[in-house]
């Protein structure tokens, strides 16, 4: 049958033709290449919708692939998970390591990319059932534009950029590379500029592998496993709501915020985004954004950017207007 198919990472959807076998849905290009097969076992349906992981399926007739959808299981019969643990074990055996601090940064830099990738998808995953991605394709777009003029040509790139339905003003980047907007802090921007801000601090931190450390800090080796083997409903509030309160070393954010200027200015945009952005932050009460959570001193950050100004140049613009807009409302307006 035929469906229109979205893999989360670049927001546009392809016509796609999809076959439903035993065990496993394949979605193939219509010129027959194979785009995703998801284990039948992992689709979650959402009104007209399927999705697995961030990505998304829309078919003609969605009656007919619910019948066929094996019943929730919370903990029996997952063959993914199992495939989880396995990848992590040996990730988890460093882990425990991990938790000595003056050894976390070491050890970080030595758990092999795969298993940080299956940790932070398998924590993005039950993010997304408590924040839906916001899926505006044309703001999708631009985010992702955006993100690829910052990132320049390096190949150490994130995994992947999305804004997230949360209330909260704040931006978390995730074990393996995922970073995450939330819509409550792209209501708070008023330039495309302070964004690319954001996006230059969060892309510091997927260069440099601190969230894998970071997160073992905030919410503990044990946590981690039971998220890693998928097992973490009772967990997910837990984290999610630790994840806000991550704690980067000093050094983690001043090294983050020195990439960060060296991308804008690399990318030609005005650093002043970032400076306004921190002064926004500063008046936030309640939850800290993770950007001051370690350094309180963001006046101090916020100069730092200004420093770097050069007068009389002409930065371009981060965004049009009309991407701008269009990435301000992909979560269907303000709410
Ligand atoms: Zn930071």
């Amino acid at each position: 049958m035929r469906g229109r198919f979205c893999d989360g990472r670049v927001a546009l959807a392809h016509e796609v033709r999809v076959e439903i076998g035993e065990r496993v849905l394949t979605i193939a290009a219509l010129d027959g290449s194979a785009l995703a097969h998801w284990p039948l076992a992992e689709i979650e349906r959402d009104g007209a919708a399927f999705l697995c992981a961030d990505a998304t399926l829309t078919i003609d007739d969605p009656e007919d692939l619910s019948r066929r959808l094996p019943r929730p299981s919370r903990r029996t019969d997952k063959p993914w998970r199992l495939v989880a643990l396995l990848a992590a074990a040996p990730a988890l055996i460093v882990l425990i390591w991990l938790a000595i601090p003056p050894l976390a940064r070491f050890a970080a830099r030595h758990v092999p990319m795969e298993a940080e990738i299956a940790m932070g998808d398998s924590l993005h995953f039950q993010i997304l059932k408590a924040w839906p991605a916001c899926t505006g394709p044309e703001g999708g777009a631009a985010l992702w534009s955006l993100t690829s003029r910052v990132n320049g040509s390096d190949q150490t790139r994130p995994r992947r950029v999305m804004v997230v339905d949360s209330p909260m003003v704040n931006a978390i980047t995730l074990p393996g590379g995922t970073i995450l907007i939330l819509r409550g802090l792209v209501d708070k921007l008023d330039t495309p500029e302070q964004l690319a801000g954001v996006l230059a601090h969060e892309i510091g931190h997927v260069r440099r592998r601190d969230a894998l450390a970071a997160s073992v800090r905030a919410i503990g080796v044990g946590a981690l496993a039971a998220i890693v083997v998928g097992d973490a409903s009772g967990i997910v509030g837990t984290a999610a709501g630790s994840l806000l309160g991550f704690t980067y070393s000093r050094d983690d954010e001043t090294e983050a915020d020195a990439q960060a200027l060296a991308l804008l200015n690399r990318a030609d945009i005005d650093p002043i985004g970032m400076a306004r952005t921190f002064e926004m932050l500063e008046k936030i009460e309640g939850n800290v954004p993770e950007f001051l959570s370690s350094h309180p001193d963001s006046s101090a950050r916020a100069a730092a950017f200004l420093a770097d100004r050069q007068a009389g140049r002409a930065y371009r613009p981060a965004l049009g207007p009309a991407q701008w807009q269009a990435l301000k409302g992909m979560c269907g307006g303000q709410k």
